[in-house]
């Protein structure tokens, strides 16, 4: 599984880094960003911070690189 955010999408509201700090954090102009190691999707709580995220900007991807779009929003 990977996990990333559409920077074009995300609007800064932080809900992933609250809801799951560590794999996300927030980049200085407080837009969130995946910590470093953490692209695999791994850590607590990704789902819910998926599900956080105002604006669905963040994406996780099966291996093969499908989407599942229950995974969204
Ligand atoms: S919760 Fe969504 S909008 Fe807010 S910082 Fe994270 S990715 Fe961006």
């Amino acid at each position: 599984m990977r996990v990333s955010i559409d920077s074009d999408v995300c609007i800064g509201a932080g809900q992933c880094a609250l809801t799951s700090p560590d794999v996300f954090t927030q980049d200085d102009d407080g837009f969130g960003t995946v910590l470093p190691g953490r692209e695999d999707g791994t850590g607590t709580l990704v789902r819910e911070a998926v599900r956080a995220c105002p604006v669905q900007a963040i994406t996780l991807q099966d291996p093969v690189g499908g989407t599942d779009p229950s995974q969204r929003g």
